[in-house]
């Protein structure tokens, strides 16, 4: 079966995906984050995969997904094919997991088995409480432009990348979330100068709206 992705692209109409858009260009497309306007930034399809690697303020972003994508660029493409390359420098893996989720081949694995396999110091991930790890999905997968379907019953809608397994920031972070059960650390303010995976930060967003979420 073809996905909604290929069947926007294959009639030429505009979609988005995640925090994207695609726009028909000529016989190309033009791909951007929303919001084109006078000053709009273009740049060349081979310069993206580095361009997205920071935010807007210059800082790592270790999940291709979240939603913490660089504002007022472009990029214009030749055609479908280079339209899909720089989907996928973006978002890695994004339309191949859309075209096998509309063939029913995406495979999906537990985050219970994700966390099982850990060894070393992120071993630790695995003994995370159901509650805390129930948490740490809402508040990580929250932050990300990618739909968990490796939980029960989760489907992915068009516009969306389904991820068919939790990922390392996740692991990283229900590491960190079983840490703080037996001592949760206080509260502290937000501090945009966090890196966005340095849970053991206070300041850190993602940490900061887990711990006050356990505190409710
Ligand atoms: S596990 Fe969650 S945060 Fe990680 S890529 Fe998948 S949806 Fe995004």
């Amino acid at each position: 079966m073809v996905s909604w992705l290929g069947k926007a692209i294959a009639a030429r109409e505009p979609f988005a995906l995640g925090e994207l858009r695609a726009e028909p260009a000529g016989a190309g497309w033009s791909l951007h984050p929303g919001n084109i306007r006078p000053g709009t930034t273009p740049i060349e399809a081979a310069e993206l995969e580095e361009y997205v690697r920071s935010d807007s303020a210059g800082r790592y972003r270790p999940l291709s997904g979240s939603r913490n994508l660089r504002r007022g660029w472009q990029v214009t493409t030749a055609d479908d094919g280079a339209l899909t390359a720089a989907i996928e420098a973006i978002y890695p893996l994004a339309t191949r997991h859309i075209e096998m989720a509309a063939a029913g081949t995406l495979r999906t694995v537990p985050i219970r088995d994700v966390l099982k396999r850990q060894s070393g110091r992120y071993s630790a991930a695995a003994e995370l409480s159901d509650e805390g790890q129930a948490l740490a999905e809402q508040v990580v997968c929250g932050a990300c432009v990618r739909t968990p379907v490796w939980r029960d019953g989760v489907r992915s809608p068009a516009g969306e990348v389904p991820c068919p397994e939790a990922c390392s920031v996740l692991v990283s972070f229900c590491r960190e979330a079983q840490r703080w059960e037996a001592a949760p650390p206080p509260p502290a303010p937000v501090k945009s100068s966090v890196g966005f995976a340095d849970f053991e930060t206070a300041g850190n967003e993602l940490r900061e709206e887990y711990l006050a979420r356990r505190r409710e």
